[in-house]
């Protein structure tokens, strides 16, 4: 539109990579429907990595110019060193570190918008950011404008995460399973499903005291956008609407493009991932996939920053060899060993490596695999997964079961989704401290990969359904105006009419 119309997002993600690709497919989806400046704003290495991502898709159908804001990472009068640049991004599991930038983004982020105001003679339309920075909504007030909360996960995980966080303590009568506020009465929760955090979460400890105030604050936004479709999880965005009494509109999942449609397969994402050190390339991957017949390979991955204990790796190991199932599994240094250190063959059955190699059964890829390239491919039968929403919604969106293994996060929540409200997955196991023997592994595998028959049919059947249902979140007929697509645009229409009447 002309410029007098022409209006201005600013964003802001949580500085963890999980959150940084859905806010920036979000940046991109929302310019290529309306136009608008999109500004993203973060610390200085997160806004390095969307800079390289952005750059290397900038030949590809998916060209954007998003802008990037650059915002300090922890300044000093918040007790912690300047510069402390390696940190950055490990900050989850240190509550100080996640307090203080989370404390000291504030300022300058209110600043950049002050900025903006004022070259522009009015303040963006909207700001979208993270459901962790609760102060955001008082920010957005202060320049004139609206917060939108923008949680990167499902409905189902993202009401449990925050009605755990805001209904302390859970459990009751010394039982081990509870009911969660939000949630009918059917969906009992274990507490195996709270990550260590939670568990040890009174309402008094430093986690609750950061977290409480920002989600309840973060739920005086005016919005909030939810990275899922109508279609796959509605009675859990029913339960979310009831719960937050907010406004939400399902405008995901937010997948590259080309990987929704119909037919999936011939198109690269790999290079989004620009950032992560691949320990493959995408045409050895698709090779070996080549070698294998339809649905028969499982493909393990613990997302972008979760691992294994070692004697779990252990018995992963034997319990995939003795499958004898083809599988490609991205494997990283187990717990207690250095993150980026060397690959050590003692971490694996005596003479694994070779074994693998020789029969050709398996493909062990160092740190980072083109994993969208691997779900999409036709060999690709279950998908052993931490159950992270990407991931989540990776799989299904190619008609991958899932065998689940949360770790993290709203991991556990998403699992439960998958298990009970959707059939399209079975939990192995949850977290890094339990025992699995090598023989439930072997198990599992082969049920989930028996397409032929019982559960493994059934699954299959089931994650079908909901390809299908993804698929019509984005497309139409060959249209661009599946569900989510309209979500957006009718989420855009009511931002706009609110600064209209505003302004009347
Ligand atoms: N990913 C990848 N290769 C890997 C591991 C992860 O491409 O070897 C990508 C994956 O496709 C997904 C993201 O990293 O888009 C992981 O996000 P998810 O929400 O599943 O888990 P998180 O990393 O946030 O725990």
């Amino acid at each position: 539109g002309s410029s007098r119309n022409h209006e201005h997002i600013v964003m802001l993600p949580l500085m963890a990579h999980g959150h940084l690709i859905p806010f920036l497919a979000l940046a991109k989806q929302i310019q290529r429907r309306t136009g608008f400046t999109v500004t993203i704003a973060n610390t200085p290495l997160n806004i390095q990595y969307l800079r390289s991502t952005i750059s290397t898709d900038s030949n590809s159908s998916e060209a954007s110019d998003i802008r990037l804001a650059e915002l300090p990472f922890c300044s000093s009068d918040h007790g912690l060193p300047p510069n402390t640049e390696s940190t950055e991004n490990l900050f989850l599991d240190q509550i100080g570190l996640l307090f203080a930038s989370s404390q000291s983004l504030k300022s300058p982020f209110q600043n950049l918008l002050v900025g903006i105001k004022e070259k522009e003679g009015k303040p963006p339309v909207c700001i979208i950011t993270d459901v962790f920075f609760g102060w955001a909504v008082d920010v957005a007030k202060s320049v004139g404008t609206i917060n939108v909360t923008f949680t990167t996960g499902g409905a189902y995980g993202t009401l449990a995460y925050i009605s755990l966080w805001l209904n302390l303590p859970h459990r009751k009568e010394n039982s081990d399973e509870f009911n969660l506020p939000g949630f009918p009465d059917r969906c009992r929760f274990h507490v195996t499903q709270l990550h260590r955090f939670l568990r040890m979460a009174d309402g008094n400890d430093s986690w609750s005291r950061f977290l409480q105030p920002q989600i309840s604050q973060s739920l005086k936004s005016y919005e909030m956008l939810c990275n899922t479709c109508e279609e796959i999880e509605p009675e859990a965005l029913q339960w979310l609407r009831n719960y937050t009494k907010l406004p939400v509109w399902t405008i995901g999942p937010l997948l590259p493009q080309a990987y929704l449609k119909k037919s999936a397969g011939s198109c690269s994402i790999y290079k989004q991932h620009s950032g992560k050190k691949p320990g493959i390339s995408v045409e050895e991957c698709i090779e070996w996939l080549d070698l294998h017949d339809p649905g028969s390979v499982l493909y393990v991955s613990f997302g972008s920053q979760n691992t294994i204990s070692s004697t779990q790796m252990m018995a992963l190991a034997i319990g995939i060899e003795e499958s004898k199932k083809p599988f490609i599994w991205v494997i990283r240094p187990p717990i207690g060993f250095d993150q980026k250190g060397e690959f050590r063959s003692e971490w694996l059955p005596e003479g694994f490596e070779e074994r693998m190699k020789e029969s050709k059964q398996g493909l062990l890829v160092k740190n980072w695999a083109p994993q969208l390239e691997i779900l999409s491919h036709k060999s690709t039968g279950a998908f052993l997964s931490h159950c992270g929403w990407n991931s989540t919604m990776e799989s299904l969106s190619q008609g991958v079961p899932v065998i689940g293994w949360p770790m993290a996060a709203e991991q556990a929540y998403n699992s439960k989704l998958m298990v009970e409200e959707m059939g399209v997955s079975v939990e192995l196991t949850r977290g890094v401290q339990s025992n699995i023997a090598g023989k439930e592994v072997k198990e599992v595998i082969e049920l989930v990969l028996n397409k032929t028959a019982g559960k493994g049919l059934e699954m299959k059947q089931k994650a079908e359904k909901i390809r299908e249902q993804i698929s019509a979140s984005m497309w139409d007929e060959g249209e661009e105006i599946g569900s989510s697509v309209k979500r957006l645009d009718e989420f855009v229409r009511s931002i706009l009419l609110r600064r209209r009447e505003q302004s009347l």
